[in-house]
């Protein structure tokens, strides 16, 4: 009988498990005695890392997706549309159900769907709705406000957490400063005030939070921290904090509250906000269902790591993917995830007056992040990591 492993989301982290996992049983697929299948719902993979920069005309929509096809191994099942658009999950019958009604067994589950924007949990929200958060046409709306608007108030408004990449309102806030500033013109930037609203007291780790309001106050930008909001009143174009204050904006640019998928709510084996509970060191399933060890969840969808980046689902994708190869090999052993997590920091991009500085921040649960100055080679890298990406992330070589 041959084992199956069922992965559930073809993103950055259920792409990498696949290709590690056919590497490593190339044999054993060829043989039949193991089967590995991916399902998304769509088949395109889209680098979300990059809406950030789409804006600005740092990236175009082609250099952000690539046909799913290309980035899996030809050893794995891959299954995309309605027949891999997970509807229902039943973990003591071990089923899955998709859309078109099929469903499928396994032996091992990993769960690796990510999350999706939640726009309508925010009164008056999608009144007046702009971001770069939730798809690459949204980021290129946006871009297109960003390139006429001369003068007034843009509010960068985030009203809760969990996101995916905390660090990327505050990266993208930078950005829009040096964009304003110096490819605009000074004169443009003058006439602008920009305004961040954040819902809780830092940007990231301690660190992060350093360096980044450094960066802030030297590019005067402002910053509310714990904002409270109560709704977006478009009308009268003004942001309402929940004791009343009213914040007027010329443009507002909301990175939406997020939510995990709905088929796992439904299906009951989510915990509130649709977040799937694992242990933190081993990421298998631990839930309102009961335990599960040979269900993992992973990434964005999963309470895995203390914040959502795809740093730290790539890092728990090698976890996982490792597990299951001790498992099928039957060799007892077990690595654990150590927490391994990261958010790049952007203090400068490049432009005709400034040279590009990043760092890629990383740390981990018991290894805070040091303090840290961005760089260029660190604006190059971070640069560069979006035409590796393909290469080198989603097949698990690095
Ligand atoms: C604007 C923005 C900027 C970011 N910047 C960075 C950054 O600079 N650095 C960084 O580390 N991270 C960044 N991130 C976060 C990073 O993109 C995510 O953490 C990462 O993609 C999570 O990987 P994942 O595998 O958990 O989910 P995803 O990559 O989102 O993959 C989930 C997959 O599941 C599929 N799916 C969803 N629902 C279903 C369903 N019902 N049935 C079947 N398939 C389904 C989706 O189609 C998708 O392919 C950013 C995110 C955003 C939005």
């Amino acid at each position: 009988m041959s084992k199956k492993v069922l992965i559930l989301g073809a993103g950055l982290g259920g792409s990498a498990v696949a290709n590690k996992l056919a590497r490593e049983f190339r044999k054993e697929i060829a043989k039949g005695e193991v089967e590995i299948t991916i399902l998304d719902k769509n088949d395109v993979n889209v680098f979300q890392g990059g809406f950030t920069f789409i804006p600005f005309g740092l990236y175009t929509p082609e250099d952000l997706t690539m046909p799913r096809k290309k980035v899996i191994s030809p050893r794995v099942k891959a299954v995309f549309g309605r027949d891999g658009e997970v509807k229902s999950v039943d973990l003591a019958d071990r089923k899955v159900t998709v859309a078109s009604g099929r469903s499928y067994s396994y032996d091992y589950l990993v769960i690796a769907t990510g999350c999706q924007a939640d726009v309508e949990s925010v009164p008056g929200l999608s009144n007046d709705f702009n971001t770069f958060y939730t798809s690459i046409e949204d980021a290129l709306k946006l871009g297109k406000l960003v390139k006429t608007f001369d003068k007034g108030r843009i509010v960068i408004l985030t009203p809760q957490m969990p996101i995916p990449c905390p660090g990327a309102p505050g990266k993208f806030t930078v950005m829009l400063d040096a964009y304003l500033r110096y490819i605009r013109g000074e004169e443009v930037r003058k006439n602008v005030e920009i305004e961040f609203l954040w819902p809780i007291e830092t940007i990231g780790p301690p660190a992060y939070n350093q360096i980044a309001t450094k960066v802030f106050e030297e590019r005067n930008i402002n910053i509310t921290r714990n904002f409270k909001l109560s709704e977006v009143d478009a009308n009268n174009k003004e942001v309402v904090g929940a004791d009343g204050e009213r914040i007027k904006y010329d443009l507002l640019i909301t990175i939406p509250p997020h939510k995990g998928i709905k088929a796992f709510s439904d299906s009951g084996i989510a915990v509130e906000g649709g977040w799937i509970p694992v242990d933190k060191y081993t990421l298998q399933y631990r839930g309102p269902v009961g335990n599960y060890d040979e269900v993992y969840a992973m990434g964005d969808g999963s309470t895995a790591g203390a914040v959502k980046t795809g740093i730290g689902a790539h890092y728990q994708s090698l976890i996982v993917a490792q597990n299951l190869i001790n498992e099928l090999h039957g060799n007892g052993i077990k690595v654990s995830y150590m927490g391994e997590l990261g958010c790049p920091f952007v203090g400068a991009i490049y432009t005709p007056s400034t040279r590009g500085e990043a760092h890629i921040a990383t740390w981990m649960y018991d290894k805070p992040l040091e303090p840290f100055k961005p760089t260029k080679l660190g604006w190059l890298i971070y640069r560069m990591y979006y035409y590796i990406y393909w290469d080198t992330e989603l097949k698990a070589l690095m």
